[in-house]
């Protein structure tokens, strides 16, 4: 039987980071094979879909999640993050949490994830199998991160026994300076690099954590990650909200990953990460949503919506990260970041990752630049269709992959047990 080449109409697409008009997608397969003006379809060789008032971008990179949470989405809120940790999150974490309760929340947060354009994720959390199980059903990608919050060795030999295919990729994951110490966190950078393993963790989020830091070691966090080669090796580092002059400059000479997490700084009040300055120095950024419990959302649209503003309001210029910029944190620069190669970007040779941005609403009426609509007009609502390796995952806002009705009802059934 030949398989037909399927071959995507749009009025925008994305392509080469560039807008090209009235365009076809061209793809053979998982692989995009290019973009044509038309198309001539005398020989049958293509089968076209038409996305008519739409775009196409490349499906968004999410670089730091705990998606495994969002079972305790709103649980806790309006509180500072230590507080928030210790007497609320850690107490329910080890009360409840189990395979099937990371394979249900993973799933409810990958039904976020698809509505909002969102293919991979870079998660941290407990029980990598049921993450890895909900990621084949639904057929996304993920980089699971083999956690270290006490035992460093056991993080290790995890690592050596887990299967990683194509979609689904494996991480070390100290959680942080102040909880798993300066020794652990080096222990796992040693073990990392030579195998050129992502390394994966929090980095400045607060003030008190850099106060601790401080304390143990007499230097600030950053410092202590560049001494222990946590900046020349494979690695990402979330938050990164309170740097010196002298650790910026240094994050950007060594173009170190950043994944910025606005959205649960802003609500957790720890402050704002100074992206303006990490970018123009030379570092990497790319966008995170954290958890669902510290956001409340896991909508990478939404994050791209408060990244775009709040630097020009701290800036007190309107043109600092335009909205392009902003796009290419969550596209290029976050496959960039994790690897993901061949993803990011729509080109020749790169994989079908797509999703549909309809401008049928109002509020996406009229269109000058689908990029403006894409950062500052649009909501999930509006994604209508996603492809991925080529596969449809959702058609007409209907995920094909995985029940979201199902998965919705399993979750609100556990909620009703969860208390402290
Ligand atoms: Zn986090």
């Amino acid at each position: 039987m030949i398989v037909k080449k399927k071959v995507y109409y749009a009025d925008y697409i994305y392509y080469n980071n560039k807008i090209h008009k009235n365009s076809y997608l061209l793809t053979d397969r998982d692989i995009i094979i290019g973009i044509a003006d038309n198309i001539d379809d005398s020989s049958n060789e293509y089968e076209v879909t038409r996305y008519e008032n739409s775009a196409i971008f490349p499906t968004l990179i999410n670089t730091h999640t705990h998606l495994g949470m969002s079972l305790f989405r709103g649980f806790a809120d309006d509180l500072e993050l230590m507080t928030w940790l210790k007497d609320y999150i850690w107490k329910v974490e080890k009360k409840y949490i189990s395979e099937e309760f990371v394979h249900l929340a993973t799933l409810l947060s990958i039904i976020e994830m698809i509505r909002s354009g969102t293919s991979t994720a870079n998660e941290m959390y407990f029980y990598p199998n049921a993450t890895s199980k909900a990621f084949t059903e639904a057929k996304l990608r993920v980089i699971i991160g083999f956690g270290a919050l006490k035992s460093v060795d056991n993080a290790i030999e995890s690592i050596e026994s887990f299967k990683t295919t194509n979609k689904i990729r494996s991480a070390l994951c100290p959680h942080a300076l102040y909880t798993v110490g300066k020794e652990g966190v080096k222990q796992l950078i040693d073990y990392a690099k030579p195998r050129d393993i992502l390394i994966h963790t929090h980095l400045a989020e607060t003030v008190a954590e850099v106060e601790i830091v401080k304390e143990k070691y007499g230097s600030t966090p950053a410092l202590i990650i560049d001494e222990i080669g946590g900046f020349d090796c494979k690695s990402i580092f979330a938050h990164a909200v309170h740097l010196t002059d002298e650790e910026i400059s240094i994050m950007g000479a060594k173009n170190v990953n950043v994944s910025h997490c606005i959205d649960s700084n802003l609500k957790l009040a720890s402050g704002i990460a100074p992206i303006n300055a990490l970018d123009s120095s030379g570092a990497n950024i790319t966008i995170g949503t954290d958890g669902a419990a510290s956001n409340n959302d896991q909508s990478m649209l939404s994050e791209m919506g408060t990244v775009v503003k709040i630097h020009k309001v701290i800036s007190n210029n309107a043109s600092v990260l335009p909205a392009e910029k902003v796009l290419n944190f969550s596209t290029t620069n976050a496959a960039n970041a994790l690897g993901f190669t061949d993803t990011g970007i729509l080109a020749k040779g790169k994989q079908a990752d797509f999703f549909v941005l309809s401008f049928d609403s109002a509020h996406m009426t009229p269109v000058y630049n689908p990029i403006s609509h894409l950062l500052y007009s649009a909501n999930n609502n509006d994604i209508t269709d996603m492809v991925i390796g080529g596969e449809v995952i959702m058609k007409d806002r209907v995920i094909l992959t995985i029940d979201e009705e199902f998965i919705k009802s399993e979750a609100r059934k556990i909620a009703k047990t969860i208390k402290i």
